[in-house]
């Protein structure tokens, strides 16, 4: 296996060609082949923001956070455990983070699958708003005393 080295701002322009804010740009793990991006790992309860799972993303397959196995022979749309702290180096792309030290990440996601998951997380968003809502929990919704 042949491991691709990009400098920073190509690996930049390449996240930028998703056309997605920071939350939504996603990664493809190198085991399992699932798509996940900042908004993943939130929803898998990895943390409650942007900050608090940044140093997940590209790094850790987002199956850590939901008791996942390791990945199958053959990818069967779920998410695994794998992570590129381990011994094992599968990864197919590192960048250039300091003059000649690069960091392994994960592959990058096209654009279609990067939007694809975008309208995912929206519409899980907006259903668990409509949930929250019928049920009464408003988020502008005053406490009664
Ligand atoms: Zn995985």
């Amino acid at each position: 296996m042949t491991i691709e080295k990009i400098t920073f701002s190509e690996f930049q322009a390449r996240l930028k060609k998703q056309g997605l804010p920071k939350e939504h740009l996603a990664f493809k793990c190198p085991m399992c082949g699932f798509v996940q991006s900042a908004q993943t790992f939130i929803c898998a309860g990895a943390g409650k923001d942007f900050g608090a799972v940044e140093k997940y993303i590209g790094f850790s397959c987002v199956g850590r956070f939901t008791g996942a196995g390791s990945s199958r022979k053959e990818p069967d749309g779920k998410p695994c455990d794998w992570t590129l702290g381990g011994l094992l180096s599968l990864h197919e792309l590192e960048v250039e983070v300091e003059d000649e030290r690069f960091q392994p990440v994960f592959e990058i996601a096209s654009p279609a699958e990067a939007q694809a998951l975008f309208v995912l997380h929206t519409a899980s968003a907006k259903a668990q708003k409509s949930v929250d809502e019928a049920l009464g929990f408003s988020s502008d919704a005053q406490v009664a005393s």
